[in-house]
């Protein structure tokens, strides 16, 4: 069989360059946010919320993603602090997995910026690997407006390994032969799926480079580190067989998930992301005036294992309010009440026209005035935005209310220029 050629695309500072993109071509905002010491950070005002990208320049400055945001204006008190803007964040991320979709059937997308492509028998149509990978990438600056890294190797985690080797805006390979020489003389934090915890075991052990460990006992890992010390014995030495899998494909229905800036540790936090999911999921089944039957919850954990859990509803809805009952429901059952998570999703299905809603006995005076209201806020929300009206859950809190919802405006002023 012949090998396998990966690709790893990963934007860099990608809310950052997003942001950045969007006031320049948008906006039409004369200051670049990447040439100027600048960073993405929730809730300026209440002094609270955190770095979540930053520029180079504040790099700089020793600003570091995820330190509270006056720990960085104390480094750097010209730092330019502005609000995430996740939708236009969706939106970018969706303008380049559609780009990328062109070149290869089989596109995986891992995080909202970042994605595998089988490029595997593309060559006679495009040409070698590292010239389509060049061609890629100068096209996602000239048409998107901002720079990707992309990692081409044999499998995804030389790939992605590849990826990350110096930034920004440059293409590397990692094929098995340049392993000794690109890879193992990074320190071992470097190595996929080594975090911080794991790094410190490693080095008690005295391993500290990813050729140390790809040399290492894998007996004496699995005694330290259980299945993980066998994991990154195969990672450190460039095995990987997982496959880039293509998402499957969307079901009719309507469904949104969303890459958390932060980790989700605690039902309650997790409740908000899915409230905030499930807004955005009511008002699209509602505009679209359908009813769904069948709801799915989805979970990204922190080892970027995905899973997910379905199921029937008593009746079908289109109220956020319903929606937001049973993906708790569902998600309580999904959850192990433990790991981290970074991305959660809801995804409706089986959608009935709402006409033809079946009524039921468990049908209580309560859903229908709850469907009033929905009907109310959507109608002042397509008059003065999104953000007219939001939930109180959401009030000092780092999410967006509408995970993913675009608003009018900014959809069209996104769709109608020329990107
Ligand atoms: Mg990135």
């Amino acid at each position: 069989m012949a090998e396998k050629v990966i690709f790893h695309v990963d934007v860099n500072s990608a809310f950052l360059s997003w942001e950045a993109s969007y006031r320049k071509q948008i906006l039409g905002e004369e200051i670049d946010l990447r040439d100027i010491p600048s960073a993405i950070g929730g809730d300026i005002e209440k002094r609270k919320g955190v770095i979540l990208a930053k520029s180079t320049s504040a790099k700089k400055y020793g600003i570091v993603t995820g330190e509270p945001i006056v720990a960085a204006l104390r480094k750097c008190p010209g730092l330019t602090i502005v609000k995430p803007n996740f939708s236009v964040y969706v939106e970018y991320s969706n303008k380049l997995m559609t780009l990328l979709r062109e070149y290869s059937p089989v596109v995986q997308q891992y995080s909202i910026d970042e994605a595998y492509i089988d490029m595997t028998g593309t060559e006679g149509l495009y040409g070698k690997p590292l010239d389509i990978a060049y061609k890629i990438k100068d096209r996602i600056y000239e048409e998107l407006g901002f720079t990707v890294n992309i990692g081409i190797s044999c499998n995804k985690l030389l790939a992605k390994m590849a990826g990350e080797l110096e930034k920004p805006n440059l293409v590397h390979t990692l094929f098995p032969s340049e392993i000794e020489k690109k890879m193992w003389p990074l320190p071992v934090g470097e190595l996929f799926f080594v975090g911080k915890a794991t790094e410190k075991s490693l080095k008690l052990l005295g391993i500290r480079t990813i050729g140390e460990l790809a040399k290492a006992d894998v007996k004496l890992l699995k005694l330290h580190l259980k299945k993980q010390g066998e994991i990154i014995h195969q990672y450190a030495n460039g095995v990987d067989a997982s496959a880039v899998e293509e998402e499957q494909a969307p079901h009719k229905g309507y469904g949104n998930s969303m890459t958390i800036p932060y980790d989700v540790n605690s039902v309650e936090s997790a409740y908000l992301v899915l409230l905030s999911l499930c807004e955005t999921v009511g008002t699209r089944l509602r505009a679209a005036e359908v009813e769904a039957s069948c709801l799915a919850v989805s979970i990204v954990d922190t080892f970027f294992e995905r899973k997910s859990h379905q199921m029937v509803l008593p009746s079908s809805t289109a109220v956020t309010k319903e929606l937001y009952k049973y993906s708790c429901k569902v998600f309580e059952e999904l959850w192990d009440h433990k790991t981290p998570i970074r991305q959660l999703g809801v995804h409706t299905t089986k959608l009935e026209k709402e006409s033809h809603h079946q009524f039921n006995l468990f049908e209580t005076p309560k859903n229908k005035k709850n469907e009033k209201l929905d009907k109310a806020i959507d109608t002042i929300r397509n008059k003065y935005g999104e953000d007219a009206v939001m939930r109180a859950a959401f009030v000092g809190s780092k999410l967006d209310h509408m995970a993913g919802g675009i608003s009018k405006e900014k959809k069209s002023s996104i769709t109608t220029s020329k990107l």
